[in-house]
């Protein structure tokens, strides 16, 4: 799971990336930008970065696809030309 941190003071956000990788980065803005201030703002889940939906998916589509395979087999065995 990726996140990114958006500032809860300006328009800032941090890049994508690890929980541990970005949340110093927002710390580090604060720090420079609204100096004083609690870090605010919020933190952004990326599910797309996540992966899982689109290999079930595509699980999905390989078990669909063998099963058309298969069907057409029987198929073409049972009603041989
Ligand atoms: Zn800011």
């Amino acid at each position: 799971m990726k996140y990114r941190y958006w500032c809860g003071e300006c328009g800032f956000k941090t890049p994508w990336g690890g929980d541990l990788e970005v949340r110093p980065v927002q710390l580090e803005h604060y720090r420079r930008r609204h100096d004083g201030i609690a870090p605010g703002g919020h933190r952004e889940a990326g599910r797309r970065w996540s992966g899982g939906r689109r290999a079930c998916l595509a699980a999905v589509y390989a078990v669909l696809v063998v099963l058309v395979v298969l069907v057409a087999l029987v198929a073409a065995r049972r009603h041989p030309f």
